[in-house]
């Protein structure tokens, strides 16, 4: 059974359809990446999934199964047991969501008393072997946030969301703040910690650069829906979606002498006044007339999936032959 299956989930803000008919799956264990440009609905879906939308977002169609019970329709008592145990949450902000007025010990204390309670030695032995993963000396534990750095404050929310080892990690964009180095320094430490713990993640990302380097699969998201899922080789080496394609012309190689950073051309759509067809026709340099009148379908084929006519008949000529 898969960990985590979102169906046809939609999420409105008032007339902004921010999330449409979003469909994915994650198998215990794995990391998926989610990315796309700003107002894609990635991290809509991120908070949706742990329904911590905020007003006046709401799922207005769809499940979220967590091993296999929908999330939707469970009242907030339940969700917030789950939350932290089960599924934790690393968010850009993470961060600055650590409490100022208590120390960074205080922190791990509240989450492991509030879940799974344990005698004072044992949680001293806790938070030190939590900090010391993310390599920050467990010194530090006695410290308020604001004496640590931007780098190590996230690091400590990182070690915040595993200490009650989680089967489900969401993170939305948790290295963006951080400059390229600490950036760096963070995903090869989440990349060690995925080993050890084998958790399964949603890695919510604008920079498929980083996604890439740490996921299994990547889904790439444009105006609110699924546009591609791939595994992360295969999406580097054969994108299917033209948006995908767009998107790593974007990301420059760094083995090239001259390095040229692209942008797509145009905007994208106006979530709150959608206009038929491809969400991607008025950007896409391969549009088709049918493109303009005629939203495609996502093609699912098993871990993979696409939605684009153009690249929905080149499967369609590979499987006759
Ligand atoms: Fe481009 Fe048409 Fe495919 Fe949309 S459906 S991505 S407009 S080719």
């Amino acid at each position: 059974m898969a960990l985590l299956e979102v169906e046809h989930l939609t999420v409105t803000y008032g007339n902004v359809h921010a999330v449409r008919d979003v469909s994915l799956k994650l198998e215990p264990g794995e990391i998926l990446g989610v990315v796309g440009e700003s107002g894609s609905g990635k991290s809509t879906l991120g908070y949706a999934v742990t329904k911590l939308l905020r007003s006046p977002g709401q799922i207005s169609a769809g499940r979220v199964l967590f091993e296999g019970q929908d999330l939707v329709p469970m009242a907030e008592r339940e969700l917030r047991k789950k939350r932290w145990k089960d599924i934790a949450v690393v968010m850009q902000s993470g961060m600055n969501a650590l409490n100022p007025v208590a120390t960074i010990r205080r922190q791990f204390e509240d989450a492991i008393m509030a879940h799974s309670p344990m005698s004072q030695t044992k949680m001293r032995e806790r938070v030190a072997e939590m900090l010391q993963l993310v390599n920050i000396d467990a010194r530090y534990a006695d410290n308020y946030p604001h004496e640590l750095s931007g780098g190590m404050k996230q690091r400590v929310a990182i070690a915040l969301a595993l200490v009650l080892d989680p089967k489900l990690i969401i993170f939305d964009e948790p290295t963006t703040a951080l400059d390229v180095v600490v950036q760096r320094y963070i995903v090869q430490n989440l990349k060690m910690l995925r080993k050890r713990y084998n958790f399964s993640a949603l890695f919510i990302s604008h920079d498929l650069g980083t996604v890439l380097e740490i996921a299994d699969r990547v889904a790439v998201m444009y105006g609110g829906k699924m546009v591609e899922v791939q595994a992360a080789g295969e999406l580097l080496k054969n994108p299917r979606h033209p948006y995908t394609e767009a998107l790593l012309k974007c990301f420059p190689d760094p083995r090239s002498e001259q390095i040229e950073v692209l942008g797509i051309p145009g905007t994208p759509p106006d979530l709150a006044d959608l206009s038929p067809g491809c969400p991607f026709h008025p950007r896409c340099a391969m549009a088709m007339d049918r493109c303009r009148v005629e939203t495609p379908e996502y093609i699912s084929m098993g871990e993979a999936g696409v939605a684009c006519h153009l690249a929905a008949r080149e499967v369609e000529v590979g499987q006759n032959g």
